[in-house]
C-alpha cells in the first residue's frame, strides 16, 4: 500500500530530481519582491557566475541563490537537500533513518541537514523562505496529482 507521502514523494521525484529546478524555485521565491543588494542597497542586477545567481551592477557584489537560506553551505545536492525539507514538513514525525532510507544517503548527513531544517523551521525569524518553499512543493505536488 502506498501511502499518501509515498505518493506525493513520487510526484515530488518527477518534478524536482534535478538540482537545477530546486534553485530556480528558490531563486524565484527569494527574490520574490525583487532583488535588492545586500551591500549596497541598488537594486538592478545581471546573472552571476553561479546558476540563478545575482551580481548587482553597481558594486559587483554577487549573491548566490542559496545564501542566507537554511541550503546555504549544504553539502548534499539541492534535489536531495529539498527533499529533506519536504519530508520534514511534511511528516514532522518522521525519524532520520527513514529519511536516510528514502533518500538513500548515509544517516548522519541526513540527521544533520534534519536538524539544520527544524531549526529553521522553528526560527520565527529565518523560517519565511522555507515556508514558501514547502508550500509551493506541496501547492506543484497536489495540482499534478490532482
Ligand atoms: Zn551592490
Amino acid at each position: 500500500m502506498k501511502t499518501d507521502l509515498d505518493k506525493k514523494i513520487l510526484t515530488f521525484h518527477h518534478k524536482f530530481s534535478d538540482d537545477k529546478a530546486c534553485l530556480k524555485l528558490l531563486a524565484e521565491l527569494k527574490w520574490e519582491q525583487g532583488f535588492v543588494c545586500r551591500k549596497c542597497g541598488h537594486t538592478n542586477y545581471c546573472k552571476g557566475k553561479t546558476p540563478y545567481s545575482r551580481r548587482c551592477t553597481r558594486c559587483k557584489t554577487e549573491e548566490s541563490v542559496t545564501a542566507h537560506t537554511v541550503f546555504h553551505h549544504c553539502k548534499i545536492p539541492m534535489s536531495k537537500a529539498f527533499e529533506i525539507a519536504f519530508l520534514v514538513c511534511n511528516k514532522p514525525d518522521i525519524s532520520s533513518y527513514e529519511i536516510s532510507k528514502r533518500i538513500e544517503m548515509r544517516h548522519m548527513t541526513c540527521y544533520d541537514f534534519q536538524k539544520k531544517i527544524i531549526n529553521c523551521r522553528d526560527s520565527s525569524v529565518n523560517n519565511k523562505l522555507l515556508k514558501k518553499v514547502i508550500d509551493q512543493l506541496n501547492k506543484t505536488i497536489k495540482a499534478s496529482l490532482n
